[in-house]
Parts: C-alpha cells; structure tokens; sequence
C-alpha cells in the first residue's frame, strides 16, 4: 500500500506531498531543498526518490526543485505552458520572497491526459490553467484522491488570477471540470488535506470563482 505524507513547507507553508510506492514520488517541493531533504529523510534515502512533480511554476510549490534534482537524481516533470514562467525570478515568485534559487530542468513536459504509474498509485495529469498557465492537478481516478496544486483549496477558496499569466475566466472553466471528478480526498496545495464531502467545497470554488470572472 502507498503512503502519502504531507510536508508543509517554507517560505509561506506550500504543501509537498511524498508518495511512497513502488516508485517514489514528491508532488510540489517548497523552496528550500535543505528543508525537503531533511524531511523526505525520514522515510527515504536521497537517491531512492524517483519523480518530482510540479503543480506549476511559483517559487513557493517549484523553487527548490532545481537543486533537490541534482541532489537526489529524481527526473522532473512538469506542464509545458509552466516552462516561460518557472525558471523567471519576475514571474515565478522568487524576486517578491528575496529567495535564490537553481533553475530547474524538466526530464519530461506534460501536455495533461498522462498517466503516471508509481505501481500501487497511479495519477492522471489533468490541465486546469488559470491559476498559471500550465497548472496541473493530479489525480488519482480509483482511490479518488485529488491533489489541486493552487487551483482549488478547501473550504470553497480558489488560487489567485492577479499573478503573472493568471486568467480568472480560465479558473472558471477548469474548476467546472473539476467538479465533474469524483474526489474523495482534497490534497490542496496550501491549507489542510480535506475529506468533509470535497465535491461540495468544489463547487463552492466555482461559485466564488464566478464572482472574479
Ligand atoms: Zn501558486
């Protein structure tokens, strides 16, 4: 059976999910590798974590992803509309925090429609830009488990659109796709893990979403 722990993570607590299964997986990094490393630490060795996935490109979720590659060997994958925005101090968050960062190599654009095999978990990579451009959220179909980056958060909150290549009327239409999954689990980039009747909270994020259009 896969395990997944929540990692809250500097500088202003992103969420970092590690999925342990047959392969070894980090979904969003935070933006101090040090950190990330001490914690994955207790469960695995460095070179045992396989994949780190981004939800997008702020430097909260991605910043530490550069220098956790090269230090754990880990293949990164992430949205290819991500790729102008991840790597850009202006655009990604990282000049705002005052933080330094490695840029980060992607071992493999995603476009969204993939499937990612970790052997007991298996995550669908679906594209719900408006938050950014080439936000992902990913999901895990038979244990109906949604882990929503920035674009939804519990409690009917939704990501900001007033970032660089945020587009409100986008949310909008990606959130109504994402009230068509069935979710059971809430893994949201920021705030607490939720499972209190999650498609509800979701299409409390729609209606509030709606209001910015
Ligand atoms: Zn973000």
């Amino acid at each position: 059976m896969a395990e997944v722990h929540r990692i809250v993570t500097p500088p202003i607590q992103g969420n970092s999910y590690l999925i342990l299964d047959e392969k070894n997986a980090v979904i969003d990094v935070g933006g101090n590798p040090a950190f990330l490393i001490s914690k994955i630490g207790k469960y695995i060795e460095k070179d045992e974590l396989d994949i780190i996935l981004l939800t997008h490109g702020h430097f909260d979720h991605s910043g530490a992803a550069g220098e956790l590659a090269k230090i754990t060997g880990a293949e990164v994958y992430f949205h290819r509309n991500e790729l102008e925005l991840i790597n850009n101090p202006l655009t990604n968050g990282a000049r705002l925090f005052g933080m330094k960062f490695t840029p980060v190599n992607p071992s493999k654009l995603l476009d969204g429609g993939e499937i990612l095999d970790l052997g007991d978990v298996s995550l669908e990579v679906i594209h719900p830009p408006g938050h950014s451009p080439g936000s992902i959220c990913l999901y895990e179909r038979e244990k109906k488990w949604l882990f929503s980056g920035d674009t939804v958060f519990p409690f009917g909150n939704i990501g900001r659109t007033d970032l660089p290549g945020g587009n409100p009327e986008l949310l909008v239409e990606s959130i109504k796709k994402l009230v068509e999954l069935d979710v059971e689990i809430m893994y949201p980039g920021h705030d607490s893990v939720t499972s209190d009747n999650v498609r509800e909270q979701i299409l409390q994020s729609l209606k509030f979403a709606e209001i910015f259009q």
